[in-house]
């Protein structure tokens, strides 16, 4: 089974071109200092409910004539140990997916890949593999990453990689090493880092974010390995 925390019936930017009804799962095995879910990381399972996932089915169900397109996001959703069943349930009822993952559950991934059970793949970066230890807050077998990022690369399913840039944590060099990491694919996000109340590290409240001008560099940079690299600010 999935533990649904979260679930926003209509979301304008979270699959891109779509309009879409989001899921929040519970549990990620990062601790990304960053990070604006750190209910759905760092609390406990049992101290609040799960939603009911037959009225979530139900609910999207409903409303399918006006949202056809289900993002699962977290958390890092493929940490669920009933994730396959529940994308394969999304898709007999015909909604489009998107799963959000930090790439490191990589056969799971490419279990999902080979089965064709999404329909579109957002994957974090969370830095170049020299800071990934750090940027992710856990001691990561980078292999797992970059079996992930060619798996998503040649997967021929919709993808995008995403990078929150986050001063301190990922600087001109490291945008480098990830332009490297990533050569060959097709679609890149620099999203803009917010300092909020509710992150997993306070130490980064208030810090203020990259101007746009320092992003459209690094995305200069970016587009000598990769096709399309867009700015979210
Ligand atoms: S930002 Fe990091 S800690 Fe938070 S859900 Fe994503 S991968 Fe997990």
């Amino acid at each position: 089974m999935v533990h649904i925390k979260g679930f926003k019936k209509t979301s304008l930017v979270d699959y891109p071109k779509e309009l879409c009804s989001t899921i929040f799962l519970f549990g990620c095995n990062f601790r990304c200092k960053f990070c604006h879910n750190p209910n759905l990381v760092l609390r406990n399972l049992k101290d609040f409910c799960d939603l009911d996932e037959e009225y979530i089915i139900s609910e999207l169900i409903r409303r399918k004539k006006n949202v056809s397109s289900v993002c699962i996001t977290g958390g890092e959703p493929l940490i669920s140990e009933g994730i396959i069943q529940f994308i394969q349930r999304l898709k007999s009822e015909g909604f489009k997916v998107k799963l959000d993952t930090n790439g490191y559950y990589s056969s799971k991934l490419k279990e999902v890949i080979d089965k064709k059970l999404v329909d579109f793949i957002s994957m974090d970066i969370k830095s170049g593999f020299s800071k990934y230890n750090e940027s992710s807050g856990v001691i990561v077998d980078n292999s797992k990453i970059k079996e992930s990022i060619k798996n998503i690369i040649e997967s021929g399913i919709s993808y995008e990689f995403r990078t929150t840039v986050v001063p301190g944590i990922v600087s001109q060099s490291d945008i480098e090493e990830i332009g490297e990491m990533l050569i060959g694919s097709k679609y890149f996000t620099l999203q803009q880092f917010r300092s909020t109340n509710d992150m997993i590290d306070n130490s980064l409240k208030g810090i203020n974010p990259y101007k746009i001008s320092e992003l459209e560099k690094f995305k200069e940079i970016l587009k000598k390995y990769i096709l399309d690299v867009r700015v979210v600010n």
